[in-house]
C-alpha cells in the first residue's frame, strides 16, 4: 500500500462514520524501517511519524527535521523512566504514560521546562499481564494521580490484544476516555484503524501498511 491509499481510506472512514474531514490524525509509524522509506513519505509531504525507540528516534529525527523542517514525532513505545528527559526534548506526543513513576518524572520535567509533549495514557483494555498499560480498574486512580500532579493528559491509547476482535477494546476505550473528558483517542493501527475510526480514534498509528514489513533481522 501506499501513503497516497491510507489517506483515501482514513477519508472514505471519516465520511462513513460521521466523522468531520482531517478530524483522525494518521501517524506513520516508521520503527526499523530502513531509512529511505521514511524519506520517500517525507518527500510526499507527510509530517506525522511515531517511534518505538528513543535511541533510534534520536538517530534519525533530527537530520530530518534539519532537512524536512517541522515534523511532529510521537512516541509509541514503552518509556523507561531515565529516558523521559530524552523524549521530552524529541518527541511532541507521548502515548505511553502508563505508572505513577513515569506521570511524576514528566510532571518533574514539565514544571522545569514550563511545556510538555501531549500525553496519552496507555490503558491494558485485554488486562493481558505481558503488556504495559493501566488496567481499567486502575484509570480512574491513575488519572486522579495526575491531575494531583498537575500533569495535562490529552487522551488514551490501547494496543488491543493480537487474538481478538479489536472493536469491543476500541468501545471501551472510547468509553473511558468520554467519562474522564478526555478528547484524545489513540487507537488502530494497519489491519484494523478503519474500525478504530468508526469508534472515534483521533489519532491511528500506522506502520506496515505504509511501509512494508519491518524486517527487525536488520537492526
Ligand atoms: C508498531 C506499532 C504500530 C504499527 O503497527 P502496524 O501493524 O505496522 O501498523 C502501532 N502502534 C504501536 C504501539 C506499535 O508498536
Amino acid at each position: 500500500m501506499s501513503l497516497s491509499e491510507i489517506t483515501a481510506r482514513i477519508a472514505k472512514a471519516e465520511a462513513e462514520h460521521g466523522r468531520s474531514p482531517g478530524s483522525v490524525t494518521l501517524i506513520a509509524v516508521s520503527k526499523v524501517q530502513p531509512l529511505d522509506r521514511v524519506q520517500a513519505v517525507l518527500d510526499q509531504g507527510h509530517r506525522v511519524f511515531g517511534e518505538n525507540y528513543v535511541q533510534e528516534a534520536q538517530g534519525k529525527w533530527p537530520a530530518f527535521r534539519d532537512s524536512y523542517g517541522a515534523v511532529q514525532v510521537h512516541m509509541i513505545g514503552p518509556l523507561q523512566t531515565n529516558k523521559a528527559k530524552v523524549a521530552v526534548d524529541l518527541f511532541d506526543a507521548i502515548h505511553t504514560v502508563d505508572r505513577p513513576s513515569l506521570a511524576q518524572k514528566l510532571a518533574s520535567l514539565a514544571q522545569s521546562r514550563g511545556t510538555c509533549p501531549q500525553l496519552f495514557v496507555q490503558v491494558n483494555t485485554g488486562a493481558e499481564p505481558q503488556k504495559a498499560g493501566v488496567l481499567p480498574d486502575d484509570l480512574d486512580t491513575f488519572l486522579t494521580d495526575c491531575a494531583k500532579l498537575d500533569l495535562p493528559i490529552h487522551g488514551l491509547m490501547c494496543i488491543p490484544p493480537e487474538s481478538e476482535d479489536a472493536a469491543p477494546h476500541f468501545a471501551m476505550l472510547a468509553k473511558m476516555a468520554k467519562d474522564h473528558g478526555l478528547s484524545g483517542l489513540s487507537m488502530g493501527m494497519s489491519s484494523d484503524f478503519e474500525s478504530a475510526i468508526a469508534h472515534g480514534a483521533t489519532h491511528i498509528r500506522v506502520g506496515s501498511a505504509i511501509f512494508g514489513a519491518r524486517d527487525y533481522s536488520s537492526r
